[in-house]
């Protein structure tokens, strides 16, 4: 037996090995992977016709069977080359089976017809003439169109990462060069077995090829996701638009002498717009956090501040509920940390609007307190309910987004099953960790703990002003511009400003704002940044061109997410209203600017 006889055997079970291994370990049926198994059976049929030559012989029958299998090998490689370069959307390849089908049916007749002789050549045999010719002119044509599909799709390949088949062919045309200056060389079916087996170890093994179809699902789905989170951002930045006038309107036709039946729809208006306007917040916050944008941005604040806020909302949600509101806030805990506040405060508002919202009767107890070591404080916020509870088998569920439980029994309270959902990534995001203990029937208790970093020296933080402002209040003699594309965002803010008696003026573009302000001066300027051309941020870049600009300009934005303050603020603003405009918020602002000379005159009024 010599060398390359004995190569032929230990290939023949080389590759029956290959085959029991590729078919006992799970795999994909894509098309590449239908034609991979094609050409094994190929291969091994082309190793098992071989391999009974060292027995029986050569003939002219046997030869003719090798040369058309080694044909349906180079036919299915190109067909496969096609396939996996194709970076079309459409992958229908039965068109391309059948005329790959074709081009083999008619190149086999034609092999099997023309002649074929043998040579006896320093003891091995080889067969050559037209016949053989003929594979030989097919290989390099099948190695020409390879290229050629490969190159036209290259961006495909190298995602892919089908870099292999380009060094398969480089050696496949070398083979074929030598084999034509010496047929006595036999190299065809090694050349097969070696690609065949390749291909298996670089590209085609079932364990690669699923590892790389779940990536490409991960990635597919990774961007439906981002996409979707994007539209629903869009998509409540857009709701906020209708819903400031909703909000603006139905708030200053509130403050109104209007007839007590309208005041109550009017009530009605409100009621439901906060309703939608809480579940257009919660939408985005999912979709930034979906999208991992949501951002936590940490400042110095008062702790005293962000639970004394708590337990005035927290108030006005109980209202005339029969509930007793207990609060124990540890006195030993620092007065002043660093850490996201406002994302603080809507993971525990969130807790205790829900202990409102699900106990009809009894109580709801908010606790405080915090375990210290260097400058970390651990606060450990807990609020306890004695309302209808949670059965244990929903506990799992609960954080999961809009679900909802015991829909029969809560049919008549307002909820969207977003807010615990968005508390947890929220306390994720701040490296805290949340308990749930609930007794179904008889109450529940949410426990967070969060770090913050202890400040002992305080910089940046204003100090609230004790007093509280009344709804509106005399602004009159204050000129206020402003700004927005919209004319119903402008009729909204028009309308809640005339209540403050101030002179107000619009203009509905940022260079119409920069045009008025050539030849008119006023003391406060609303910008929406939103604008088609001329985006606020922009136009106040322009404005400041102006060296004696001084005008303090506030952001107007549907943006409501933290860390906008600082953005806009960080660009020239002076401060931020997010729109539905809260009156509070809007009286807070006009109060600041208000001329020194009126707020001198009114002091001295009252004294
Ligand atoms: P929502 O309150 O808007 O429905 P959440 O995500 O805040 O959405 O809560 C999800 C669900 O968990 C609620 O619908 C309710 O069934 C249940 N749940 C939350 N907090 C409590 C609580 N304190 N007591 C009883 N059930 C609660």
């Amino acid at each position: 037996m010599n060398g390359s006889m004995f190569f032929t055997i230990c290939s023949f079970f080389y590759c029956v090995l290959l085959m029991v291994i590729y078919f006992s370990k799970q795999r994909l049926q894509l098309f590449e992977n239908k034609i991979y198994v094609m050409m094994m059976l190929t291969n091994f049929l082309v190793l098992a016709i071989e391999t009974s030559t060292i027995f029986l012989g050569n003939n002219a029958l046997i030869i003719k069977i090798f040369l058309l299998l080694l044909l349906l090998w180079i036919i299915e490689l190109t067909l496969y080359v096609y396939v996996i370069s194709n970076s079309k959307e459409d992958k229908k390849y039965n068109r391309s089976l059948k005329i790959a089908g074709l081009i083999y049916i008619l190149i086999a007749i034609l092999v099997i017809c023309l002649p074929l002789e043998f040579e006896n050549k320093t003891g091995s045999q080889y067969a050559y003439g037209a016949s053989v010719s003929t594979i030989f002119i097919v290989s390099g044509l099948c190695i020409c169109c390879c290229l050629f599909f490969l190159f036209r799709d290259f961006k495909n390949i190298k995602n892919k990462k089908y870099y292999p088949v380009y060094v398969f062919l480089g050696i496949g045309a070398l083979a074929l060069v030598v084999q034509a200056i010496n047929p006595s060389l036999l190299l065809a079916s090694s050349l097969e077995t070696f690609v065949t087996f390749f291909m298996y170890f670089t590209i085609e093994n079932p364990d690669l090829k699923m590892i790389e179809q779940l990536n490409i699902a991960r990635d597919q789905a990774e961007k439906a996701n981002q996409a979707k989170s994007e539209f629903l951002s869009n998509m409540s930045h857009e709701i906020r638009t209708p819903l400031n006038a909703i909000v603006g309107f139905s708030q200053a036709l509130a403050e109104e002498e209007i007839p007590d039946s309208a005041k109550e729809e009017v009530r009605d208006i409100m009621m439901a717009s906060e309703n939608l306007l809480e579940l257009v917040n919660g939408i985005l916050d999912i979709s930034k956090i979906e999208a991992n944008k949501l951002e936590i941005v940490n400042t110095e604040y008062k702790v005293q501040d962000v639970f004394d806020d708590l337990i005035v909302l927290t108030k006005a949600r109980i209202g005339e509920k029969p509930l007793e509101f207990r609060t124990s806030i540890d006195p030993s805990i620092p007065p002043y940390l660093y850490g996201d506040y406002m994302r603080l405060k809507q993971i525990v508002l969130n807790f205790l609007t829900n202990s409102v919202k699900y106990t009809k009767e009894g109580y709801v107890e908010l606790k405080v307190s915090s375990v210290k070591k260097d400058d970390i404080c651990r606060l450990i916020i807990s609020v306890e309910d004695s309302g209808i509870g949670i059965a244990k088998d929903k506990i799992d569920k609960l954080f999961t987004k809009f679900e909802r439980f015991d829909l029969d029994k809560n049919i008549t309270i307002e909820g969207t099953g977003l807010g615990l959902a968005i508390t947890k990534r929220l306390v994720e995001l701040m490296g805290g960790k949340i308990v749930v203990q609930s007794v179904y029937g008889k109450g529940s208790k949410f426990t967070v703990a969060i770090d913050q970093r202890i400040i002992l020296n305080p910089t940046k933080i204003e100090e609230k002003k004790e007093q509280e402002l009344p709804q509106t209040f005399d602004a009159s003699g204050m000129k206020i511009l402003i700004v927005d594309d919209n004319q119903i965002n402008l009729k909204v803010a028009s309308r809640l400003l005339k209540d403050y008696k101030a002179d107000i003026t619009t203009a509905s573009s940022g260079m119409e704002c920069v045009e008025l302000l050539k030849t008119k001066q006023f003391d406060l300027i609303f910008m929406d940044d939103m604008m088609p051309r001329m985006s606020g941020v922009e136009t106040l870049e322009q404005l400041k061109k102006d060296s004696d600009f001084s005008t303090p300009v506030i952001a107007l934005t549907a943006n409501a997410i933290s860390g906008m303050r600082e953005k806009y603020i960080q660009s020239g603003f002076q401060d931020y209203l997010s729109k539905p405009i809260d009156r509070k918020e809007l009286s807070r602002v006009i109060a600041k600017y208000r001329k020194e000379e009126q707020k001198q005159e009114e002091e001295m009024e009252t004294l």
